[in-house]
């Protein structure tokens, strides 16, 4: 990095920020480095100039300030969890937000602030404990901010809708370095954007959520059929989600057992269509009874292990099944119909995965998302039936054979009534002529690039699935 801000040798610069900063500054020469570098996926080496451990929104703005006025590219780090690895960026400036980690909740108003630096678990942990809970994502490990910005997909959506229809507030650092707070009295346009639209227009701080009645204990679903039988798993699965009541929230994914506690060792690795979900709601006896369909779906399932369960155990399963440091790369189009074509595509393109530990997710969407209009807030999916993703998990082999499965699979999908993208599943990289953000911001494109014009004019935050600003 040279100083174009000013005629002094850029590391004066950079002590003078040090110096400034509640937080630290990480560079290549110090010890944590690769540490504070590395990412959920594996399959990620980003090497930055500097990461800028942020403790507040002050940070954030001196931080964004020193990057901008450098003329150097930065990039926003909340959870890491992001199987692109846009959290990181070579030979730029990193504001890692990981450090601001508060959850305040208050039960009696049932609202949590909580910060950017969280992740799934800790939100949860703290709103459990009150009997409350947030939407979040499905693993325990999914960063809160970029999971949020793009949604946020769970296992009560159905119930409650996404994480972003719980949002009441944010607070934003903007590219100036302004801090603001956006809610829907407050900078509108703003709020409506940073729900659904990513990382595009700002560093989110602190978010503001309602949070709902969810037992500690819900009634869980946990069965994994046979692999042989999952033609027959996914039509029944498509008739058993189309009678379940709103507090039924399911994924189906087409793969094999995992090699985790308690799976019996002998079943290990078996090709197996694993139905995972929960009820929300209190009374688990009723809960048990509404999940029993999903457990009908073949005679001999392999195992079973529905009952009722913590519901922070569902998001430590997810934690489990997709380890830090393993290879990922997962991507998504939303079908309205799970047809028999694309019933035998599940299964054909499953047989053809280059890595075992891959599959094919059916996420059971509808209910309370479906519930909230496609252009009131930025995320457009709102009617989809189901989202379907493509992930390719490995530990080793080839990783472009591994990359081209999850693009095969996904255009295999697209010829067959597949649609959109969601933000947090667009695979490692766009290809030429694929268009992420017309995919993941569909018809609300046009109205992101209004607000991005007016935040972030010239697109210093690029690092996501990219709104370009309108043109005047
Ligand atoms: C195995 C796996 C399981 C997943 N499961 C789910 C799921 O169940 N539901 C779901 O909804 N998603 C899921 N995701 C996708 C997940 O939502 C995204 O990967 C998300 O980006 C992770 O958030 P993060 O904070 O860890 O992101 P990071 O990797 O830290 O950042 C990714 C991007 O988010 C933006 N960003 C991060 N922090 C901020 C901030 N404070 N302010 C502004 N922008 C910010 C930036 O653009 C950044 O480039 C999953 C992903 C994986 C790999």
């Amino acid at each position: 990095m040279s100083n174009t801000a000013s005629e002094k040798p850029l590391d004066e610069d950079v002590a003078e920020l040090a110096m400034s900063l509640r937080g630290d500054i990480v560079s290549p020469d110090d010890e944590s480095y690769d540490e504070t570098r590395s990412v959920w996926n594996g399959l990620v080496d980003t090497h930055p100039s500097l990461i800028v451990q942020c403790d507040g929104a002050a940070d954030v703005a001196k931080g964004m300030t020193f990057a901008t006025e450098h003329g150097i590219p930065y990039s926003v780090r909340g959870g890491a969890h992001n199987q692109s690895g846009s959290s990181m960026v070579e030979d730029g400036i990193v504001l890692d937000v990981s450090r601001i980690d508060h959850v305040r909740v208050s039960p009696d108003e049932q609202v949590a602030q909580v910060g950017a630096g969280c992740r799934a678990r800790d939100a949860l942990i703290e709103a459990q404990h009150y009997g409350l809970a947030m939407p979040t994502g499905s693993a325990g490990d999914v960063g809160i901010p970029g999971s949020t910005l793009g949604g946020a997909i769970g296992w009560m959506r159905r119930k409650h809708g996404l994480g972003i229809d719980a949002l009441r507030s944010v607070d934003v650092v903007t590219p100036d370095g302004d801090l603001v707070t956006a809610s829907e009295s407050e900078n509108e346009d703003l709020f409506w954007a940073v729900r659904g639209g990513g990382g595009n227009f700002g560093v989110v701080t602190n978010f503001e959520f309602e949070l709902y009645e969810v037992p500690p204990i819900v009634a869980g679903l946990g069965i994994f059929y046979p692999g042989d039988d999952a033609e027959a798993v996914f039509e029944n699965y498509r008739e058993a989600a189309a009678d379940a009541p709103d507090e039924v929230t399911t994924i189906a994914l087409n793969s094999h057992v995992p090699g985790l506690p308690p799976m019996p060792e002998e079943l290990v690795g078996e090709d197996a269509v694993a139905v995972l979900g929960c009820y929300i709601g209190d009374d688990p006896e009723e809960g048990m009874a509404a999940l029993q369909p999903f457990r009908e779906l073949a005679d001999d399932p392999l195992l079973d292990m529905s009952e009722p369960m913590p519901y922070l155990m569902l998001h430590q399963l997810g934690t489990m099944m997709f380890p830090e440091g393993r290879n990922y790369c997962h991507r998504s189009c939303f079908v309205d119909d799970l047809s028999e074509d694309v019933i035998d595509a599940i299964i054909e393109h499953t047989d053809e995965a280059v890595s075992h530990l891959s599959g094919i997710g059916v996420w059971h969407m509808g209910g309370a998302v479906s519930d909230v209009d496609s252009d009131a807030t930025a995320y457009p999916h709102r009617d989809a039936e189901y989202m379907i993703t493509v992930e390719a998990n490995w530990d080793e082999g080839d990783d472009d054979a591994n990359i081209e499965w999850t693009r095969a699979g996904d255009d295999l999908f697209r010829t067959l009534g597949g649609y959109g993208a969601y933000g947090g599943f667009t695979g490692v990289s766009e290809r030429d002529g694929e268009d992420a953000a017309e995919r993941v911001y569909g018809e609300n494109f046009e109205r992101l690039a209004e607000i991005k014009a007016r935040y972030d004019e010239s697109n210093d935050l690029d690092k996501n699935v990219n709104v370009a600003p309108a043109d005047d």
